[in-house]
């Protein structure tokens, strides 16, 4: 699943997570550096930069930029600022990292969880693939994934009661407990103006990237809530597969989530034991989404049809389909929610 990156991805990759770090802590009213501290940048910031500099002073000889703010506000205004060979990278130099000194974008988004899911893997930090590994490390059910992931993805805030019960009625969680425990924080501050979503537990920036079902304000105290690596790389791209596991389960078929640790989103068997496999991606960048799915593929589990699948929303703009169009060279084809959903009724004829 997690092929070769380059080494400009990889600093590219660090860049948006390191950006993603510094967003996060303004919005929990934190300083964007910490003075006094030995690392005042989040690391993957600091490693980013450090290879840019490096870069700059064996080309040029000389620093381009003296400072992590400047490459910082460089970044909001285009990554070809930063560097001209960089922006070949990213296809829309016009797609800044950062929108409006305030977020990150869905570009950086998207980059920074790359971070989360393949690149943490050498350093053993992010806990979703070490996971991964303790499951099969134990020989645990595949389904100790799924469950794990249902429940993080449909319990944003999840009290101590959720959390016994889920123990209670899964005794296979009991192994990897201790990730739980990492898929969550203790809740930050709590304002009107700077709400959390209800759905997927970040910051109320859903509503700018778009995602459906997420982004209305919550409304109550919590005192647990999500890390952003559990938001970015787990909440918000299950929305789609829950939402699309529902009305699979309510036309009668036999539907499992991430099957075999992950090798599809969907596996839907119909009643005459034909199977289909479905990756669906909610992605706001069309170019990333066709340049990830021309190396990606779904491996075999038994299925006769593979799809990608991409939320209408995002399907319906013209631009977003043609962007994909032109870029996309792989042989699955991808096509909307409702598309996906009306194939599989007309095969149940
Ligand atoms: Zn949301």
């Amino acid at each position: 699943m997690t092929k070769e990156k380059s080494e400009d991805e990889i600093l590219l990759i660090k860049l948006c997570k390191g950006l993603m770090e510094i967003c996060d802590r303004i919005n929990r009213g934190e300083p964007a550096y910490l003075v006094n501290d030995y690392q005042p940048f989040p690391q993957p910031l600091y490693e980013a930069f450090e290879k840019l500099s490096l870069r700059w002073i064996l080309r040029d000889g000389v620093m381009r930029h003296s400072s992590i703010l400047n490459l910082v506000e460089a970044a909001r205004n285009s990554v070809q600022a930063v560097e001209a060979d960089f922006s070949e990278l990213v296809d829309f130099p016009d797609q800044p990292l950062l929108e409006e000194m305030t977020r990150a974008s869905e570009e950086c988004e998207e980059y920074a969880s790359e971070y989360s899911l393949s690149l943490e893997i050498d350093n053993n930090q992010s806990y979703i693939p070490r996971l991964m590994n303790e499951i099969k490390k134990f020989n645990l059910p595949h389904s100790t994934y799924t469950i794990f992931r249902r429940f993080i993805a449909e319990n944003p805030f999840p009290s101590e009661l959720d959390l016994a019960l889920l123990r209670s009625q899964n005794p296979e969680i009991e192994r990897v407990k201790e990730f739980l425990g990492e898929a969550h924080q203790d809740a930050p501050p709590q304002s009107d103006a700077m709400p959390l979503c209800k759905t997927c537990g970040g910051y109320l920036d859903c509503a700018a990237r778009e995602i459906e079902g997420c982004c209305e304000p919550l409304d109550r105290r919590v005192e647990k809530v999500p890390i952003p690596d559990t938001v970015i790389c787990l909440i918000r791209p299950s929305l789609i597969e829950l939402r699309l596991n529902k009305k699979f389960e309510e036309m009668g078929l036999e539907v499992e989530l991430w099957p075999n640790l992950d090798q599809a989103d969907l596996k839907i068997t119909f009643p005459n034991q034909e199977v289909w496999a479905i990756d669906a991606k909610d992605w706001g960048s069309a170019t990333k989404l066709a340049r990830e799915l021309n190396q990606d593929t779904i491996p075999n589990i038994g299925q006769s049809k593979s799809f990608f699948v991409v939320p209408d929303y995002r399907f319906n703009k013209l631009k977003y389909q043609a962007i994909f169009a032109s870029k996309y060279t792989g042989k699955i084809p991808l096509i909307s929610e409702s598309e996906i959903i009306k194939r599989v009724k007309r095969n149940l004829k």
